[in-house]
């Protein structure tokens, strides 16, 4: 008789809603967590980034006061450590909340530990084994240190140790101009920062469309962000309290000294001390967990959720896959990866908001297409709340007329692409969008006008 009905590995954003689930259809369950309740996103990800965001946005608006009127006498200044004590806080009260609930649902045993397989349907956890007929994955993704010469001997940080900074540095080096990157670049540049950004691609973002890429870097460029494209780096090192990096671009070599050193190039996945070959579970090459669409592994009852499956980098995809696994596991509803539709936020200011395909995509794809586009000056509620940096744009298939994909890159990007997102779920054409009678004054209600302003793709 195995110990237990199901076995969870990781509190990230899918295990415990799905522990949720099991327990109430009455599977007597084992959830084992070897550090943070919550994972990624609730203690090193998106809650405390975004909170740091707001106090970054806070700081912004206060130096343009004087923009909207508003006089503030003197400087504006940072305390870095009431920052940190306020993300600090809105972090813990998620985390606290979330242990706080697994710890006492009923019919849920929760081991604090590390987990390895040493079977297919067996784990070991503290020198504790357990066994169970289904078991779930949700192991997540940690920061990828690229092998550099030199970086091994000089202190750098990973978006993990930035949340323990309480001080402002004075010279920020990200390695790294994608979205975790950016949003750091950004937020410490308003605190107060210099802040350099060296990305070897040609281009920041670079999986956003052209356009997109050269806004972001328009306004971080504004705002005194050094921005090092096509920027190899080839080699770090010590000096005195201070950390040089080497950098190859266009064949000159030259070197970038800052006071600390952020990587931040990419994540990969918490897959490989995970005894997976005790399991014959599979892997990709860079250690993602295989998975088909239901987000079963090749081994019978393990399922693999969320960022250690390669099939979405977000807490929306990892709850999607909650959702998934749960509907087709108790609800006979044959929910699939393949159903969502693409789409996420960069929380820069302002923010991107993504859905479906991207214009390179759609000209790739060779659809027949028609495009759209405003700038934000021309959003009067950008213009009215002095925030007009960005632009917007929306691609539809020619024949179906559907929506194929949009990028929000303004006021409320990350909230207006919804309508958009809605309706390409809904399948419907983008005229139903186009006659939706939207709120004044809003970002969301020139969608609409937008549509009606479509022209075929050159
Ligand atoms: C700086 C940053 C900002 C981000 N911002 C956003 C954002 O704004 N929006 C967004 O959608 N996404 C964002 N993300 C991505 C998002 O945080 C992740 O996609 C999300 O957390 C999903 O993670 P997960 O559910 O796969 O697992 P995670 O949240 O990574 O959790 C995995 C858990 O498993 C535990 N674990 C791992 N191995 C074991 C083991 N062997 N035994 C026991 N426990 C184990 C870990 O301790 C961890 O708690 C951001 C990420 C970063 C780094």
């Amino acid at each position: 008789m195995p110990d237990y009905d199901a076995i969870i590995i990781g509190a990230g954003q899918s295990g415990p809603a799905l522990a949720g689930r099991l327990v109430g259809a009455g599977l007597k369950i084992a959830f084992v967590e070897r550090k943070l309740f919550g994972g990624t996103c609730v203690n090193t990800g998106c809650t405390p980034t975004k909170t740091l965001v707001a106090s970054a946005y806070a700081a912004h608006l206060a130096r343009r006061a004087a923009d909207y009127g508003v006089t503030i006498g003197g400087t504006i200044k940072v305390d870095m450590k009431a920052v940190k004590a306020r993300k600090d806080g809105v972090v813990a009260k998620s985390r606290d909340g979330l242990e706080n609930w697994l710890k006492t649902m009923e019919g849920c045993t929760v081991y604090e530990g590390h987990a390895r397989f040493v079977a297919p349907n067996k784990v070991a956890v503290n020198g504790q084994e357990l066994s169970a007929d289904r078991i779930f994955l949700n192991v997540g993704a940690r920061a990828t240190i690229p092998e550099i010469p030199g970086l091994d001997q000089v202190p750098y940080l990973t978006n993990s140790s930035m949340m323990d900074i309480d001080f402002l540095p004075a010279h920020l080096v990200i390695l790294g101009g994608s979205y975790i990157g950016l949003e750091f670049a950004q937020m410490y540049r308003r605190f107060g920062s210099d802040v350099t950004v060296i990305e070897a691609s040609p281009r920041l973002a670079a999986r956003e469309d052209e356009d997109v890429s050269h806004a972001i870097a328009d306004f971080l460029g504004e705002e005194g962000v050094d921005v090092r494209v096509k920027s190899e780096v080839v080699g770090v090192e010590k000096q005195g309290n201070s950390v040089a990096v080497k950098v190859q671009s266009d064949g000159k070599t030259s070197q970038i000294v800052g006071t600390h050193l952020l990587v931040a190039i990419g994540r990969r996945p918490n897959t490989d001390d995970l005894g997976l070959d005790k399991a014959g579970i599979a892997t990709d090459a860079r250690g993602y967990i295989q998975v088909d669409d239901q987000l079963r592994t090749n081994v019978p009852g393990v399922w693999a959720l969320g960022d250690c499956n390669g099939r979405g980098a977000f807490t929306h995809t990892s709850w999607n896959d909650y959702e998934i696994v749960a509907a087709n596991l108790l609800d006979n509803d044959k929910r699939r990866v393949s159903d969502r539709i693409q789409a996420y936020a960069l929380y820069t200011d302002p923010p991107l908001g993504r859905a479906g395909m991207t214009e390179a995509e759609v000209r790739k794809s060779g659809k027949s297409a028609l495009v759209t586009t405003r700038p934000m000056e021309r959003v009067s509620r950008a213009v009215e709340k002095g925030e007009t940096k960005g632009f917007m744009k929306i691609l539809v298939d020619r024949d179906s007329k559907q929506i194929l994909g949009a990028s929000c890159l303004g006021l409320a990007g990350d909230e207006v692409i919804h309508c958009i997102l809605d309706v390409m779920y809904a399948k419907v054409p983008y005229t139903v969008l186009q006659r939706a009678m939207h709120i004044h004054p809003t970002v969301s209600e020139l969608i609409p006008t937008m549509l009606g302003e479509l022209q075929p793709l050159q």
